[in-house]
């Protein structure tokens, strides 16, 4: 058992470090065998003790334990490079149901997986078109490389076609179809190889044999990024040698503007290119602060609209979405997206649509292999909290002396707004 005041470890990651993630795909994409490996790479990283959050794993359900069940939680919690991503699963068939609705709601940013040799399929396309209207920030990963046909220039191509956004490609492959072996990343100007059979990745300097092809492309994405981002192009002409750095900034501005899309390659299957997906979900989606403030709902006149703003503040008045409920053998679990202030286990806060006040119990992650509970959940994070016995899904919980609705979200089902 880990000591109480371990508890709060799992808190040392703030709002800024906070990723809430969506991964968007064409069923068969790899959508499930990339979150596994997200899961696999998070998770060995604890299991060697490279990170100790100290948080308790509680005996919550042996069931859920099995990983192959927990990646179809609502949500999944793992920590990477320091940072906290949380998986929201994202239901498969995008329609205009509720339930896709919410889960492209609470997240901040997706990965959108294509597959290398079928590059941008319809699936795809509606999926694409569904996060647009949400504005959700995107990065591409173009998974199956190793596959006999695997071309990231063609996929890269049907991306610009289908889905008429310029893609920024920030890798080189290493080795075609069944000899793909790694990429370099034209950022750093550095090869990643990945070891056959173990989990390592080796990095080292360009292979001779790629310097001019690498060359050639990151100038051709400099001069792209350069013709998109003004700003950007100021300082590039300033210097004569573009850094690293420099134009990860750029690429992250171009990012949250929806104006381009990074796009990354691996194979999910063989364990290659997940490590620099992972650092590129770090390096250009958004925290939570990034994106505007949630505000509370108002079906009155525009121009009469109260200010009713909340920040990614843990210190704001506490409001948070419920954007699922599911019945867990142990009880019900409600899967919360905090949107602002702080909660902690005992809280009474308030459904304000219900009019009803809910005791928060036991909060929880959901992690690769176990639950953890923790003492508190805080503005932009996700979790799942037991004790609240009749809130909905899409359901406002607040503060009971700071009473709000949560906006709705963009929607084409109409929209009951409680007052
Ligand atoms: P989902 O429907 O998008 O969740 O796709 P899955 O992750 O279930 O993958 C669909 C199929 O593609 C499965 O048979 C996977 O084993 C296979 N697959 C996934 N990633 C790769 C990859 O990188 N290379 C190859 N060759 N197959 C892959």
């Amino acid at each position: 058992m880990a000591m109480r005041a371990d508890l709060n470890r799992d808190h040392l990651v703030p709002p800024t470090g906070i990723r809430n993630l969506g991964i968007l795909a064409h069923v068969d994409a790899g959508k499930t065998t990339v979150t596994e490996r997200i899961l696999y790479l998070t998770g060995a990283v604890h299991r060697r003790g490279e990170v100790h959050e100290g948080t308790t794993v509680t005996d919550f359900d042996p069931l859920e334990r099995d990983r192959g069940i927990t990646i179809f939680a609502a949500a999944v919690s793992c920590l990477w490079d320091g940072h906290r991503i949380n998986l929201i699963d994202t239901p498969g068939h995008v329609d205009f149901s509720d339930e896709v609705e919410r889960s492209l709601r609470v997240l901040d940013g997706a990965v959108a997986v294509f597959d290398a040799v079928a590059g941008v399929e319809p699936q795809s396309e509606s999926v694409w078109r569904q996060a647009d209207r949400y504005g959700v920030p995107r990065i591409a990963f173009v998974n199956k490389m190793d596959r006999a046909g695997a071309d990231l220039d063609t996929a890269a191509a049907s991306i610009r076609e289908r889905l008429r956004v310029t893609p920024l490609v920030v890798q080189l492959p290493i080795g075609r179809e069944d000899g793909f072996t790694g990429v370099v990343d034209l950022l750093r100007m550095r090869s990643l190889v990945w070891d056959a059979g173990r989990d390592t990745v080796t990095e080292g300097p360009v292979p001779e044999a790629l310097g001019d092809e690498a060359r050639r492309r990151r100038r051709l994405l400099e001069e792209t990024v350069a013709e998109l981002h003004p700003t950007a192009l100021e300082e590039f002409c300033a210097r004569p040698e573009i850094s690293a750095p420099t134009l990860t900034a750029a690429l992250r501005d171009l990012t949250l503007r929806g104006e381009a899309v990074v796009v990354l390659c691996g194979s999910a299957y063989r364990n290659r290119g997940v490590e620099p997906l992972l650092d590129a979900v770090v390096a250009y989606l958004p925290a939570p602060p990034d994106v505007p403030p949630v505000r509370a709902a108002w079906d009155g006149p525009e121009q009469e609209r109260p200010e009713q703003e909340r920040p990614a503040d843990p210190a704001a008045p506490f409001a948070a979405l419920v954007f699922k409920v599911h019945a867990a053998p142990t009880g019900r679990l409600t899967y919360l997206r905090v949107y602002s202030g702080t909660i902690r286990r005992g809280d009474v806060v308030l459904d304000a649509g219900a009019r009803r006040t809910e005791r928060i119990g036991r909060i929880l992650r959901v992690q690769a292999d176990r639950h953890t509970e923790t003492d508190r959940a805080t503005a932009g994070d996700i979790v799942a909290v037991a004790g609240v016995k009749a809130a909905r899904a899409g359901a406002t919980l607040c503060a009971p002396g700071a009473p709000l609705v949560l906006e709705p979200p963009v929607t084409a089902s109409p929209v009951v707004s409680v007052a």
